[in-house]
């Protein structure tokens, strides 16, 4: 079928580009040891800090966001380490089968893909670790495959209440730039990201946040790296420059993705994520469809799954709203395919693109088939309403 307009792309990351930062990437590629190079790239290392709310280094990787996952473990951990992390979905699963391949000994809590990292496990696993054995707390922030969001400030101070050591590891490869998030003031130890997703750029890079007890980590742990080493990327950064070539023309993005971001002003930009959720969860709610999140305070900002009733499944689903709207929407992962589909509203989302998406939902809930009630879109409409009158 041919289509006009554009396409919707709401799945939780990629997220759309904004015009603005295509325009921006829109260069000649410049020479990435001379004079030019170095105001962008000293302007974007200094800007990474404002988004990642640190006021210590931000390493940029030519790399998606598993890249720098890698770069987190290879830096801080020793074959042999034990850490903890939590069976919060499908990402938390891909990061601890990463650490395993490292030969770290993960101790794996399981969990149901409906909650985030409950921070009372947290402190009573460090706290019965007397001999101090656990080297690092791993956290995903926003569990794209599930819609739910951790308490990140809670598990620090779970940390603290514990007295424990332990490096604080958490990926915000999807809620950087949408979910609230401080590096410094939360005590993360490092902080691991992606462009493609609230960042709004296309994919190709991968972020490290490094706080000081991190960099002093990586200076006596024994894992082998060389194209991840932070001490090497750390030299040249001092002046804007990078040690193998970067990804210039993303950098240009990054350096209009930030002034973005900073414009409208981060906490108006997680604000509006947080409106933009609870419309969307309202009209699951219209459909009498439920939202895969158990934890109302973990519902996440960035993305809202919703279950499919039992006997329909959520692929054909989402293949008639492709086919019909034009539109994406995120697949169940893993153990969920079929059973979720997800609803990505982050990134240059804002009120009609939404209602734009929740209208193909439920136009599709309809074409395929799928018991629900109408007026999810009205209580959407209604919702933000609501947000906007305060
Ligand atoms: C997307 C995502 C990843 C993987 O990032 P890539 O850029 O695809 O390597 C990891 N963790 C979370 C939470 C994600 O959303």
């Amino acid at each position: 079928m041919s289509r006009t307009g554009r396409h919707f792309l709401q799945i939780p990351g990629p997220s759309p580009v904004p015009e603005r930062v295509l325009r921006a990437m829109d260069m000649p590629v410049i020479d990435h040891r001379g004079p030019e190079f170095g105001v962008l790239g000293r302007e974007v290392l200094e800007g990474c800090r404002a988004v990642f709310q640190t006021m210590g280094p931000v390493v940029i990787y030519p790399s998606s966001g598993t890249g720098a996952w890698e770069a987190t473990i290879v830096n801080t951990l020793s074959s042999g380490d034990r850490v903890l992390m939590f069976e919060t979905g499908h990402f938390a699963t891909l990061w601890r089968q990463m650490a395993a391949r490292w030969g770290i000994e993960v101790e794996f809590v399981p969990g149901d893909w409906r909650r985030g990292v409950d921070p009372e496990i947290v402190e009573a696993k460090l706290a019965e670790d007397r001999s101090r054995a656990i080297k690092a707390v791993m956290v995903v922030h926003n569990e794209t495959s599930t819609g739910v969001t951790s308490r990140v400030a809670e598990v620090r101070r779970a940390i603290d209440r514990a007295n424990h050591p332990a490096l604080l590891l958490v990926d915000t490869i999807s809620s950087l730039g949408s979910a609230d998030f401080r590096h410094d003031e939360w005590g993360v130890d490092v902080t691991v990201s992606g462009s493609q997703k609230g960042l709004m750029l296309p994919p190709g890079l991968g972020f490290t946040a490094i706080s000081e007890k991190a960099r002093a980590a990586s200076r006596i742990n024994n894992l082998p790296r060389s194209y991840w080493d932070w001490e090497e990327m750390l030299k040249p950064n001092a002046n804007g420059y990078f040690p193998y070539t970067p990804a210039t023309n993303l950098l240009y993005g990054l350096r209009e993705a930030i002034a973005m971001l900073l414009e409208e002003g981060l906490p108006e930009v997680f604000a509006r994520h947080q409106r933009l959720a609870a419309a969307t969860r309202a009209a699951v709610q219209g459909w009498g469809l439920e939202v895969l999140c158990r934890e109302p305070s973990e519902y996440s900002p960035v993305l809202t799954a919703v279950v499919m009733p039992e006997g329909h499944d959520a692929d054909a689903f989402r293949r008639i709203v492709l086919d019909d709207f034009d539109m994406s929407l995120g697949a169940g992962l893993s153990k969920l395919a079929g059973r979720i589909f997800r609803i990505g509203h982050l990134g240059e989302c804002n009120e009609l693109t939404l209602m734009g998406a929740l209208s193909g939902v439920e136009m599709g809930l309809d074409a395929a088939g799928v018991p629900h009630q109408r007026g999810g879109v009205l209580a959407a409409m209604t919702s933000l309403r609501a947000g906007r009158d305060g």
